[in-house]
């Protein structure tokens, strides 16, 4: 089987999810209603690893639709991406970076995805002037490094991808190029059954530009012997990665499974690069997000647990305004110092805002 015809294999109907998971006549109505706005797609693989017996199963609370996303409490668009377009596919927000949306297909779509308003969905806003796109990269000198994510670039065919490389490895002023893709965690099969893949990256990455995979594990089960071998092959052929994981209620909500996450993607070769701030997207805001006191403790407490090598990540906001690291809690306030931002003025500016036991997002701080 091919890694396309696996990928096709997917599980994206109720009677499919039915074969695996036993649902209530209620709960597959319910379901039928959700996936009718948001498709549900989990590949075998990472069915695979959920604990049917357990409603609790954490790849089960991230991959399998719930009634949480019956609240549509939130927005689609939380971080200003809209207003961050140049043209479709085309993101510049922050002025090093430019992101392309290279495709609206994933893997398997996460429940708490914070673009959940396109990921397989017919979308306008996914690349399609490719020659503008790399024209605009061109032109504007002060980008270093494009990010090329989606969706989920590595679901392409590795003649798409290889487009991308041969048009962007040739621009002098490009440093490096990440990929932002989570195939290592849901579809490591993906990276390795396809050698053209792994070549074509690990050639471009030592003959011409530094290429980076922005991963996203959530939590130790998806640290199997299939995601560390996918891992290995991407780390022996030259490609650095790195993860992001987002701070998720009844994932990985506590300090014991943040820290093991962490310490055990440093033990594979994956370095840890931010924790998240769950967005406060529609239909996952109230399913997923713990709030900034809770998330905070969760974090510090975490990092008691690990060597400073595990500790590098930042827990971020990822906010329409910018990056912002969320560095310090006293009783009655929350500290916060703008990482990355849209306004080149505030990079660097430290805040306070009052808290509370339920804010998540800065927009909830007074
Ligand atoms: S793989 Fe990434 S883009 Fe796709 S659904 Fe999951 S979080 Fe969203």
């Amino acid at each position: 089987m091919t890694w396309e015809d696996e990928l096709e294999d997917s599980i994206c109907t109720i009677e499919q999810l039915k074969e695996y998971i036993a649902l209530t006549p209620e709960e597959e109505n319910q379901l039928r209603g959700i996936i009718e706005r948001h498709p549900m797609r989990i590949t075998r693989y990472y069915l695979s690893l959920i604990d049917i017996n357990d409603p609790n199963d954490p790849i089960r609370r991230m991959i399998v639709p719930s009634e949480g996303e019956l609240d549509t409490l939130g927005s689609y668009d939380t971080s200003g991406e809209l207003e961050n377009t140049k043209m479709p596919g085309l993101q510049h927000k922050y002025s090093q970076t430019a992101l392309l949306l290279a495709t609206n297909n994933c893997a398997a779509y996460c429940r708490f995805c914070f673009r959940k308003r396109m990921v397989g969905l017919s979308n306008e806003e996914v690349l399609r002037r490719f020659n503008d796109a790399m024209q605009y990269i061109e032109k504007h000198k002060e980008i270093n490094n494009v990010l090329i994510s989606g969706g989920d670039p590595f679901v392409l065919p590795t003649d798409v991808i290889e487009k991308f490389l041969k048009r962007l490895t040739t621009l002098p002023h490009l440093d490096f190029i990440r990929f932002g893709t989570k195939v290592p965690v849901t579809f490591p099969d993906r990276i390795l059954e396809d050698e053209e893949l792994v070549t074509l990256l690990g050639d471009n990455a030592q003959k011409n530009k530094k290429i980076y995979v922005v991963t996203h594990f959530n939590h130790t089960k998806e640290i199997t012997q299939k995601a560390i071998d996918a891992v290995d092959s991407l780390n022996c052929s030259g490609i650095t990665v790195n993860n992001q994981t987002v701070l998720l209620k009844g994932v990985n909500d506590n300090p014991e499974t943040l820290a093991e996450l962490q310490n055990k993607l440093v033990g594979i070769g994956v370095n840890p690069y931010y924790v998240f701030q769950c967005r406060p997207v529609t239909r996952v805001k109230n399913a997923f997000q713990v709030p900034l006191r809770k998330g905070y403790e969760i974090v510090e407490n975490a990092k008691k647990r690990l060597n400073g090598h595990s500790k590098r990540f930042k827990y971020i906001m990822s906010h329409q305004t910018g990056k912002i690291e969320i560095v310090g809690l006293t009783d009655d306030s929350i500290y916060l110092k703008y990482h990355q931002a849209k306004d080149p003025a505030n990079i660097g500016k430290f805040f306070e805002r009052k808290i509370n036991e339920t804010a998540g997002w800065l927009d909830e701080l007074e």
